[in-house]
């Protein structure tokens, strides 16, 4: 069941009105009908069942009718680092990496990206990422929405990258089933990041960076995966590991 995002100031006396493109979508698209129920869910995670109650060429007015329980979502954080990928395989990486619960996601420029962000139109494209991410995650039924952040540089953030975390680099070169004790040592709530090279892979002196600023190489097998397969493969074993995917 989809669940639609609203802020909390929107809420009056167990009344909210919900107007612009969900209103939009909920009138015409999904022809949603008075008496009919919602679920949603507001900027500080709190979820409500609502009821509507009117609908108006430009406005819905909801009914707060109960608090709505919340699924078993686990607190793991998720970066994800991707190097840009062409056409809309970064569309596709976002929506499912939404879906599978990823908390952050990093477009990165590394030496083998193809696509070099438009100068001066990297937001519009940050903005339709967004709005991606969104939509993923209220058709999923999160109850929180991936931050895309602004396109960076592969190797200033790679040093930048927080300390804290455990941080893996995917890389295919590395002999499968090497010493894990490391990733499999991570005190609970340590935020996890994955960096994914871009569909001519990572350089070696790139993964050799990304080391030396303490990522840890990791192979997800023999086989050559195309970049959106990797990354949604880490972000799946991420959550079977030490997420909510059991
Ligand atoms: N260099 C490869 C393509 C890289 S695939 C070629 O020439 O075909 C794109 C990215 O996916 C890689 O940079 C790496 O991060 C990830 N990847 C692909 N297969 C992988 C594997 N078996 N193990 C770990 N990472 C992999």
């Amino acid at each position: 069941m989809p669940v639609y995002f609203i802020r909390s100031q929107q809420i009056q006396d167990r009344r909210l009105e919900i107007s612009g493109p969900l209103a939009h979508h909920l009138r015409d698209v999904l022809r949603v009908r008075p008496g009919e129920r919602l679920h949603l869910v507001d900027e500080t995670e709190k979820g409500y069942v609502g009821e509507v109650e009117s609908i108006d060429r430009s406005v819905l007015l909801v009914r707060l009718v109960e608090p709505l329980p919340r699924p078993p979502f686990s607190r793991l954080s998720i970066t994800l680092g991707q190097a840009l990928l062409k056409g809309d395989k970064m569309d596709w990486v976002i929506q499912k990496g939404t879906e599978l619960g990823v908390s952050r996601i990093v477009p990165l420029i590394s030496r083998r990206t193809v696509v070099h962000a438009r100068r001066g139109k990297e937001g519009g494209q940050l903005e339709r990422w967004q709005r991606i991410a969104l939509e993923a995650a209220q058709q999923s039924g999160r109850w929180n929405i991936p931050q895309i952040e602004r396109i960076q540089d592969f190797s200033a953030w790679v040093q930048a990258a927080p300390q804290k975390a455990v941080r893996l680099i995917l890389w295919e070169k590395e002999p499968a089933g090497k010493d894990r004790t490391t990733f499999e040592a991570r005190p609970p709530d340590t935020p996890v990041v994955a960096l994914v090279g871009p569909e001519g892979g990572f350089e070696v002196e790139e993964v050799n960076k990304g080391i030396g600023a303490g990522f840890l190489p990791v192979s997800l097998g023999p086989r050559m995966l195309r970049a959106e397969t990797a990354s949604l493969t880490i972000i799946a074993l991420l959550q079977h590991c030490w997420g909510d995917l059991k």
